[in-house]
């Protein structure tokens, strides 16, 4: 649940804000399940499965009825897309399978043998409407629990199948990640995610998708379904892939693959605004975008600081420190490249409690960055327009100009600090002209001389975002 804006170029700007909503379909836990444990995808909330009618998120009118009204405030939606699996399979059925090592996906560490696995998907509460499919062992790869050897902790590999290929290559091959893992090469299994593409699109009127896991599943079928609802509803969905990895090469390969139809996550930047939080002033902001996918492939990146994987306690645990995060966000909203994501509990703050990994209970608040990402969000609209110079000149303290363009003729200076208080003398494309500090860190205002140069001052471990008057 995300909320994001984008103004790059070659993109939309019709609108501003964009809504990235969880999966809406009806998961093995029933009422609450975030989504991710995918049972049926056609039950958006509407039939008695899994203990209740309603998803986490609500029944499906009320679901649809959400999309309809951030769609007339203004706002298009996209909608979360689980490809990778399947969890609840209503009845058992034997196979033959070979369990393969779960840390080395390619080593057998058994005999091809007879199993017994949740495979069979029949979902009585639909009872055959909108599709009547029926999911089977064969319409899946691998699964990993085998009712006749519950203790092991293999994949089970099923008879006659491979791993998919065009996926990462951690643990040998990263297609099995959870539960039922699809077969993406079975016709049957590409005509069924085909044909609820179709039905899924015209039935929410969804603007464009959020794909999930995308580094486990066969990369080469994002663009074949995309292609097709878009034929199919005309419109351009807007596509953003998860492929959560810090290695750039990674995700140049599947963009390659995905013939540039796919954006991504820009992970590489994540990781850098958490190492920069965590290191201080001993990080070189220079290289703040050194290895990022903004900064290498601009036009699929998609920004963000922190996510709901990233956050306290969550499976990829990687936190952004809270004094950082007013730089992060003005780093990926006062920017031209990339398209930014703004996470909710950054926005909202939130408090909640888990379990770590050492099975502990933890209370966890996240600050509310509201105010200022308010502010950084004015400056966008106003300000974010025109040439963008960089000031990346010192180690600590570093800025850029926006200078504007003939429909926006402001100019909007930004610098920002991991060390001490410091200032940067730079060009705006105004002369003699008062700039004022929105974020309100500094009073005082600047006046340009008569080549519209001026210092600009930010604090400590802060930043300035300084817009002519
Ligand atoms: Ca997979």
């Amino acid at each position: 649940m995300e909320r994001i804006s984008r103004q790059s170029p070659g993109l939309s700007r019709r609108r501003n804000y964009r809504r990235l909503v969880a999966p809406a379909y009806k998961g093995i836990s029933g009422g609450y399940d975030v989504g991710y444990g995918v049972y049926d995808i056609f039950d958006l909330g509407e039939f008695d499965q899994k203990g209740s009618v309603r998803t986490k998120y609500g029944t499906k009118d009320e679901y649809l009825n959400a999309i309809k009204t951030a769609q007339k405030a203004g706002v298009q939606v996209y909608a979360d897309v689980v490809f990778n699996h399947k969890l609840g399979a209503d009845l058992p059925e034997k196979a033959q399978a070979i369990p393969m090592d779960p840390g080395d996906r390619h080593r057998p560490i058994g005999e091809m043998q007879d199993v017994e696995v949740y495979t069979h998907f029949t979902f009585p509460g639909r009872a055959g409407q909108y599709s009547t499919m029926e999911w089977h062992w064969w319409h899946f790869d691998s699964v990993d629990y085998n009712i006749y050897d519950t203790d092991s902790n293999a994949i089970y590999l099923f008879k006659d199948k491979q791993f998919d290929q065009g996926v990462d290559l951690e643990k040998g091959s990263f297609d099995y990640l959870m539960g039922c893992d699809l077969d993406m090469q079975h016709p049957e299994v590409q005509g069924e995610l085909k044909y609820w593409g179709e039905w899924f699109a015209d039935m929410t009127n969804i603007d464009g998708v959020r794909f999930d896991a995308v580094k486990h599943v066969e990369a080469g079928f994002f663009p074949q379904w995309l292609n097709h609802v878009r034929e199919h509803t005309g419109k351009p969905m807007f596509a953003v892939g998860e492929y959560w990895s810090d290695h750039i090469e990674a995700l140049h390969h599947f963009i390659k693959v995905t013939g540039g139809n796919v954006a991504l996550f820009d992970a590489p930047l994540h990781y850098n605004f958490t190492e920069a939080g965590k290191s201080g002033n001993n990080f070189d902001m220079r290289r703040i975008f050194e290895g990022t996918l903004v900064k290498q492939q601009p036009a699929l990146a998609v920004t963000l600081v922190e996510n709901h994987d990233s956050q306290p306690l969550q499976s990829l645990e990687s936190v952004v420190e809270g004094w950082f995060k007013p730089l992060a966000y003005a780093l990926i909203l006062l920017r031209q490249e990339g398209y930014p994501c703004i996470f909710y509990a950054d926005y909202y703050g939130a408090h909640y409690k888990d379990r770590g990994k050492d099975g502990q209970e933890y209370e966890i608040w996240m600050d509310s960055h509201q105010w200022i990402i308010d502010k950084f969000l004015e400056a966008r609209r106003d300000f974010g327009f025109g040439e963008q110079h960089d000031y990346f000149d010192h180690a600590n303290c570093i800025g850029w100009t926006r200078l504007g363009d003939e429909e926006h003729p402001g100019s909007m200076v930004v610098v920002l600090s991991n060390g001490d208080a410091g200032f940067k003398s730079m060009e705006t494309g105004q002369p003699n002209r008062k700039f004022v500090d929105i974020t309100e860190h500094i009073e005082e205002p600047i006046v340009t001389d008569d080549e519209g140069w001026a210092e600009f001052p930010c604090q400590a471990g802060s930043v300035s975002v300084w817009v002519s008057q």
